[in-house]
């Protein structure tokens, strides 16, 4: 039996291996590049999903986990102190930006986003919360409740009372063809009307991914979350960041993506990428919001040792690398040369630094097209370029690399991607 059919017949059904069929299996990895069981080596655009944020095999990650492994791990749980895990936390206070900030540490992002959900539901004593048409926020029971993706959002039977606001989608909906400005003017009366309207009054908070992720990486103008904020504040309505996909330096210009916002949130969520593939995610907020849970909590294996030294290592790689601002050259080269192809089928090249999606419809329309998105999707992996898949439709392709990525990585991709959506441009002729 092949690898596929076994986790078939023992995988449930709603987790099938996503990339279908002809799924890879990825045996190894070097730098941006991982090898597959049949030898074939591929350049990763994807970084697994965003999560392998400084690449494969990078020694000052290995050696501090090692390190730590050496140790005999050194205890796990939140018993005694762990060292890894206050340094950590630390380090993500201050780059917060957020005033006396606290850390939780959770083992993804999921978890993260059921906390957040349970602090501020707890310090504003309510459990109304508004989340954003097309977002993604965990698998659980509280996390899909908020997510407004039908693909991934299988919980009709919600621990929480949720409202939705539009998303800033341009292509189609009720911001298609805005500008800028009138995005901002359009959310801000939808958030109004919304509070006017379908809540009691007493909402806890909105939660928002800066750039929807799964969703297909679309995201509303600079400002937007300043401008909600604004209204949010008038009625005592906490803003929750998502930063899942967004942090660290990926979209570039910033470290966080809801400093594009010049918003500070009360809560700030993180996961993937700190770990660059161990098991690590968490909150950081304000103390008073933070120190709202009446009840003693712990996460077994939340911040352990060994992801704990993970993060740190991360962390500092970013910091010492600069990778924020590799971001940004090495993303506005990737944006430039995708911006500069001209075809029916590509309507939209949107993104942020290393974040960067591709939409793909039937020529002369905005109809999405999964299926011509599936055919540039295998041409890329037939030359040799792993990218995501996703939208609410299924037709965007996702950029998403390590921010280690370098200049001739970059030309790279991008030519194996502009050959393949040439060629798949040509096939519909
Ligand atoms: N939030 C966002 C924005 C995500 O993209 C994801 C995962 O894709 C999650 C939360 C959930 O994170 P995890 O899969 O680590 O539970």
């Amino acid at each position: 039996m092949s690898l596929l059919d076994r986790h078939r017949a023992v995988m449930p059904t709603w987790m099938p291996v996503y990339y279908g069929d002809d799924a890879l299996e990825i045996v190894s990895g070097s730098g941006r590049r991982v090898t597959d069981a049949t030898g074939r080596t591929y350049l990763d655009f994807f970084g697994g999903v965003l999560t392998t944020m400084i690449g494969y095999d990078i020694a000052e990650i290995s050696d501090a986990v090692r390190r730590q492994i050496g140790t005999g791990v050194a205890h796990t749980s939140t018993l005694y102190l762990i060292r890894q895990q206050v340094e950590l936390a630390e380090k993500i206070a201050r780059l917060s930006g957020i005033p006396d900030a606290r850390v939780f540490f959770t083992n993804s992002g999921t978890e993260a986003n059921e906390t957040a959900l349970l602090m501020a539901t707890n310090v504003r004593r309510s459990n109304q919360i508004l989340a954003i048409k097309n977002s993604y926020h965990g698998r659980s029971f509280g996390t899909m409740a908020i997510t407004g993706h039908r693909t991934w959002s299988s919980s009709s039977l919600s621990p929480f009372t949720v409202n939705w606001l539009a998303s800033a989608d341009r292509l189609r909906g009720r911001m298609a063809r805005l500008t800028d400005a009138d995005v901002i003017d359009a959310a801000v009366d939808d958030l109004r009307e919304v509070l006017a309207t379908v809540t009691a009054g007493d909402v806890a908070a909105l939660i928002a991914e800066p750039i929807q992720g799964v969703g297909g990486f679309v995201h509303g103008p600079d400002g937007l979350l300043g401008a909600y904020q604004k209204v949010l504040a008038e009625n005592g309505i906490l803003l929750i960041a998502d930063e899942v996909q967004t942090g660290w330096g990926r979209t570039g210009d910033h470290f966080w993506g809801y400093e594009a916002h010049g918003v500070t949130p009360d809560l700030v969520t993180f996961a993937k990428g700190i770990g660059n593939g161990f098991a690590l995610g968490g909150v950081v907020g304000r103390a008073p919001v933070m120190n709202a849970v009446p009840a003693i909590s712990f996460s077994t294996f939340g911040g352990n040792p060994v992801s704990a030294a993970a993060g740190n290592a991360v962390l500092d790689y970013v910091l010492d690398h600069d990778l924020q601002g590799n971001a940004r050259t090495v993303g506005a080269i990737l944006l430039r040369g995708l911006r500069e192809l001209s075809y029916d089928i590509l309507a939209a090249v949107r993104g942020r630094g290393l974040m960067i999606g591709l939409e793909f419809v039937r020529p002369g329309t905005t109809e999405p097209d999964p299926a011509v998105t599936a055919r540039v999707f295998d041409l890329c992996r037939e030359g040799g370029l792993l990218v995501g898949k996703g939208g609410l439709h299924g037709n965007v392709l996702r950029l998403g690399p390590a921010l280690t990525l370098t200049v001739e990585e970059a030309r790279e991709g991008l030519a194996i991607l502009a050959g393949a959506i040439a060629a798949a441009d040509a096939e519909l002729r």
